[in-house]
């Protein structure tokens, strides 16, 4: 692996771990040449079944497109990027484990939904607020009211 600094090709790894629940190994790096130290993330690289979207058009499956939903959703919210990271593998786990070689792609929707609930509740209601664009503003309005209201008493 290149260095991203000086461009060398000789790099060795000082530190070796597995993150996001086993799903991918972090590499600390370091240059032989100019020492600087860098970062990099090994995932296996496994088929995802392809989406059949609502007019039945079929599209393969976009990570970037997961990730970036996601993303927005957790803005300025109180997630690390390592819970980020297991939530975007368990996603995909559960998609792979279906076995499915097509996945109608609201699917993808309410496992993102799923994911939210659990890690961010104002994040879910973000999400599911362009996901699933609530049926009245009033409802959506409801949701968030509930949703600061459990907050507060949490403490
Ligand atoms: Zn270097």
């Amino acid at each position: 692996m290149h260095c991203p600094f000086c461009n060398a090709n000789e790099t060795k790894v000082v530190d070796s771990r597995l993150v996001a629940e086993g799903q991918q190994v972090r590499r600390r790096r370091e240059c032989i040449n100019c020492n600087e130290r860098f970062t990099t993330y090994e995932a296996a690289e496994l088929l995802m079944p392809r989406l059949i979207k609502a007019d039945g058009s079929r599209q393969p499956f976009d990570d970037e497109k997961l990730r970036a939903g996601i993303h927005r959703a957790l803005e300025k919210r109180p997630v690390s990027i390592e819970e980020f990271e297991a939530s975007i593998s368990r996603i995909k786990h559960r998609l792979r484990a279906t076995g499915e070689r097509e996945l109608p792609s609201r699917q993808v929707g309410e496992e993102v939904m799923a994911e939210l609930r659990k890690l961010d509740e104002v994040a879910y209601v973000r999400f599911a607020s362009v996901y699933r664009s609530f049926q009245d503003i009033n409802e959506f309005k409801a949701e968030i009211d509930r949703l600061s209201e459990e907050h507060e008493s949490e403490g």
